[in-house]
């Protein structure tokens, strides 16, 4: 008999990547006064996460690689707003620098983990960068409960593509009998929810602003509500 395979995605389910992001910007903003002159955090802001959003997309499709990700999305916004673009690559440099220091576990996040690795199988899928998903991992000793990481930059695809999570599948059953249950927990709709689902496991959607779901879900609010879920 296979035991269940309970998974999870890593940024903004079990730890707060945007609540970091946003920390990580101000503090740079803060810093390169001179460069952003006459200019509000909100004028700066939005226009990094459009031009890091496109430059993820573009990522997924296979058009641009992360490093030419990570400087685009300074650069676009800089020469937008009509600013030094050579300065790109230093504020991503600086920005991959700062991040980490703003990292925080979501509430719920390491009771979650504990409980589902007493049922079964636990995993994390993520389409973030390699280098700072594994530090996420080693910084807060998620191995305690984690046995896979899978990781896209490793895979080759991302969520939602169904040959990531058939990665965690395989990994998870390790030779194995089929699991009993695949079960999948995540924020974006589109990535962990429609990806999980048509891969064949259940998604659960992490919603804690409680959006009504563009279609009907399994979600919870909190991690902490996950529980029965579990079992
Ligand atoms: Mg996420």
């Amino acid at each position: 008999m296979g035991q269940q395979l309970l998974f999870f995605d890593l940024d903004d389910t079990l730890l707060d990547h945007r609540g970091a992001e946003e920390a990580a910007q101000r503090v740079l903003f803060a810093r390169e006064s001179a460069l952003f002159a006459g200019l509000s955090f909100d004028d700066w802001y939005p226009k990094y996460k459009l031009a890091n959003h496109a430059g993820w997309t573009a990522y997924g499709r296979g058009e641009l690689d992360a490093p030419t990700v990570s400087v685009k999305r300074f650069a676009e916004p800089l020469a937008e707003l009509g600013l030094d673009v050579s300065l790109a690559h230093a504020l991503s440099v600086a920005y991959l620098e700062e991040y980490p220091h703003h990292w925080k576990l979501l509430p719920g996040a390491e009771e979650i983990l504990d409980a589902a690795s007493r049922n079964g199988v636990v995993g994390i899928i993520s389409n973030g960068f390699s280098a700072a998903q594994k530090a996420k991992v080693k910084r807060f000793r998620l191995d305690r409960w984690v046995r896979h990481l899978i990781l896209s930059e490793d895979v080759g695809v991302l969520k939602p593509g169904r040959a990531i999570f058939e990665a965690a599948r395989i990994a998870g059953e390790a030779g194995g009998p089929p699991a009993t249950r695949k079960l999948h927990v995540g924020d974006s709709f589109e990535h962990d929810v429609l990806g999980a689902k048509a891969a064949g496991w259940l998604p659960v959607f992490f919603n804690p602003r409680k959006e009504k779901p563009p279609a009907p879900v399994l979600w919870v609010s909190c991690l902490r509500d996950l529980r029965p879920l579990l079992e």
